[in-house]
C-alpha cells in the first residue's frame, strides 16, 4: 500500500470543505424513491481535500461517513439516518489512459463518474471496458467496491474484474492507493468493501480496444420448467453471452444472444434504424419494468455495445419503474432453481394473484477465488448465473411480500448468493461480510449486521 502526499489537514482559519453541505434534515431517496434516508450532514465534495477533511472531522461530520454515487441502489445500502452522507457525483473527471509495467492500457477516473460518460470518453478513443451493464447511471466507486451482473463477451460480467486499482481516504483521513500489481490480497478484499474500508475517490480501470457485438433476439415458449432451463443452456451454449427475460409463470422467454462480431467502434449505420429501435424499446423497457412495453425481436443486429449502456429519468412515484432482487446461483443448479421458483411463483399466484413481470438471468464468469475473496462470484473458477425477480411498481405491498418469502426459497433453501446493494429484505446472515473489511467510522447499522 503507498501513501499519498497528504493535501493538509486544514486548520481552523482554513475552509474545512468546499462542497456543498446541506445539514438541515433533508431526506434523500433512491431511483425506485422507496427508500429514503435522512443524514444529518449531506455533503458534495469538489476535491480530494474535501472528503480527507469530512473524514477526519467527527465532530462536524457524525459517523457513519457513507459513500454514495447516483443513489440507484434498490436496497437500504445507502440508508444513513443521523449520518454524513458523501455524495461524489461531482468527482466525475474521467482523466485519462495510462499504461502500466505489464503493458496493459487503463482509464484513469473518478469515482463518480457515470459509467455512460465512461463508456463514451472510451468509444472516441477506440476503447472499451470489458463490462458494459445497460446501466449507464451507476458510478465507478460503487460499482468498483460493490456488486454487479452483466452477460458480458469475452470478460467476466462484474465491473470490479477489471478495475486494477483505487484510490480511496482511508478513516484516518489519509489518500491512499492499492492495486494488484502491488498490493494483491489486500487490493482484491477491498473491492469486496461496499465502502466500509474507505471512500474511492479515484480508480484505474481496465481497457480493451473497442469490439462490436451482434444479437439475435427471439421470444420463445416451453412446456415445463424443466424444459425451460434446457431451454436457457441450449440458447447459452449457441453463442458468446447469453441474456434472458424469463416470465416465469407464463413459462415464456425473452433471449438476447450475444455474438462476438470482431473489432469496431460505432454501431455500424447499415444496422441503422433496427439497432436504435431495438435500443430504445429496451431502455424504456428497463424503465418501466418492463411492463407494457413492446420489444421488438431483430436478428443479427451488429452494434456497439457501448451504444447500449443507457441512460435512464428518475420517474415519479406514480411511474412504473423497474424494481428487482438479485440471486447468484451455480449454473449446475438451474434445473433445481427455475423448478423451485416456478412452483413458489405459480403458489404465490394462486394465494394472491399476484406475480413478478419476470425474472432477468444473467451469466457471469467466475475467478479465481483470490481474486474475489468474499460475496458474489467468490467460490473459486466456474460460472454463476442469476435469476433475479423484477417488477414495475417497487412500493406495490404484494410485490415485498413475494420478495421477503422468495428470500427464504432463494437464500436459504437453494443457497444463493445475495447482495447488500441488489437484494432487499435481507435479514442478518442472509449476506455475511468480514468484520476486517469494514471501519467503525464508515459503517452503517445496515451494514453493522452483515458484519461477522
Ligand atoms: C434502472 C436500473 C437498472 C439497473 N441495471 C443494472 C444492471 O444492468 N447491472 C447491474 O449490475 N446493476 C444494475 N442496477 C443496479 C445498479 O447498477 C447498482 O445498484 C449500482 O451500485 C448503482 O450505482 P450508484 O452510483 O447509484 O450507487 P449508490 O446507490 O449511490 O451507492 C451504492 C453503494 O455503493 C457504495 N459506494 C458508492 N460510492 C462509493 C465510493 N465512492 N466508494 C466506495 N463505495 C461506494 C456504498 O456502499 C453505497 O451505499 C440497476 C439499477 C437500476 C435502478
Amino acid at each position: 500500500m503507498t501513501q499519498q502526499p497528504d493535501f493538509g489537514v486544514p486548520t481552523q482559519s482554513q475552509t474545512l470543505v468546499q462542497g456543498l453541505i446541506r445539514s438541515e434534515g433533508a431526506s434523500y431517496s433512491n431511483w425506485g424513491l422507496h427508500r429514503s434516508t435522512t443524514p444529518a450532514v449531506f455533503i458534495e465534495p469538489i476535491s480530494y481535500a474535501d472528503v480527507q477533511a469530512i473524514v477526519r472531522d467527527s465532530a462536524r461530520f457524525p459517523s457513519p461517513v457513507n459513500p454514495v454515487g447516483s443513489m440507484l441502489s434498490v436496497a437500504s445500502t445507502f440508508v444513513n439516518d443521523g449520518g454524513t452522507m458523501v455524495c461524489l457525483r461531482k468527482l466525475d473527471e474521467v482523466i485519462g489512459i495510462e499504461r502500466d509495467a505489464t503493458g496493459r492500457e487503463l482509464v484513469r477516473v473518478q469515482a463518480g463518474c457515470r459509467l455512460k460518460k465512461l463508456n463514451m470518453w472510451l468509444q472516441a478513443r477506440g476503447l472499451e471496458v470489458p463490462f458494459q451493464a445497460e446501466i449507464g447511471e451507476a458510478s465507478v466507486g460503487s460499482v468498483a467496491a460493490g456488486d454487479t451482473k452483466e452477460s458480458s463477451i469475452d470478460g467476466p460480467g462484474y465491473f470490479s474484474a477489471h478495475v486494477a486499482a483505487v484510490t480511496y481516504i482511508d478513516e484516518t483521513g489519509a489518500l491512499r492507493t492499492l492495486s494488484d500489481l502491488a498490493d494483491g490480497a489486500a487490493f482484491y478484499e477491498f473491492k469486496c468493501s461496499f465502502g466500509l474500508l474507505g471512500i474511492i475517490v479515484e480508480c484505474l480501470v481496465e481497457t480493451r480496444p473497442a469490439t462490436l457485438c451482434r444479437s439475435d433476439v427471439s421470444v420463445e415458449g416451453f412446456a415445463s420448467p424443466t424444459e425451460l432451463a434446457a431451454g436457457l443452456l441450449a440458447k447459452r451454449s449457441q453463442c458468446d453471452a447469453l441474456l434472458a427475460i424469463v416470465f416465469l409463470h407464463q413459462l415464456v422467454s425473452f433471449f438476447d444472444r450475444r455474438y462476438k462480431a470482431g473489432p469496431g467502434i460505432f454501431t455500424p449505420p447499415e444496422s441503422q434504424p433496427e439497432c436504435e429501435a431495438f435500443r430504445l424499446a429496451k431502455r424504456l423497457g428497463i424503465q418501466h419494468g418492463f411492463d407494457g412495453v413492446e420489444v421488438p425481436q431483430p436478428k443479427g443486429l451488429v452494434y456497439s455495445r457501448a451504444d447500449f449502456v443507457n441512460e435512464y429519468w428518475r420517474p415519479s412515484a406514480s411511474e412504473r419503474r423497474l424494481d428487482f432482487q438479485y440471486y447468484e446461483h451455480d449454473i449446475s443448479q438451474i434445473e433445481r432453481v427455475v423448478t423451485e421458483a416456478y412452483a413458489f411463483t405459480k403458489s404465490f399466484q394462486d394465494k394472491t394473484g399476484y406475480v413478478p413481470g419476470g425474472f432477468a438471468t444473467y451469466f457471469v464468469q467466475r475467478l479465481a477465488q483470490e481474486k474475489k475473496p468474499y460475496g458474489l462470484y467468490s467460490s473459486g473458477p466456474g460460472v454463476s448465473f442469476s435469476f433475479d425477480p423484477i417488477c414495475s411498481n417497487p412500493a406495490e405491498p404484494l410485490w415485498q411480500q413475494f420478495s421477503r418469502e422468495y428470500n427464504d426459497l432463494a437464500i436459504r433453501g437453494l443457497g444463493a448468493n445475495a447482495s447488500p446493494i441488489q437484494t432487499q429484505w435481507l435479514k442478518a446472515g442472509d449476506v455475511k461480510i468480514p468484520r476486517k473489511l469494514a471501519k467503525p467510522r464508515f459503517t452503517t447499522p445496515y451494514y453493522a449486521q452483515f458484519l461477522e
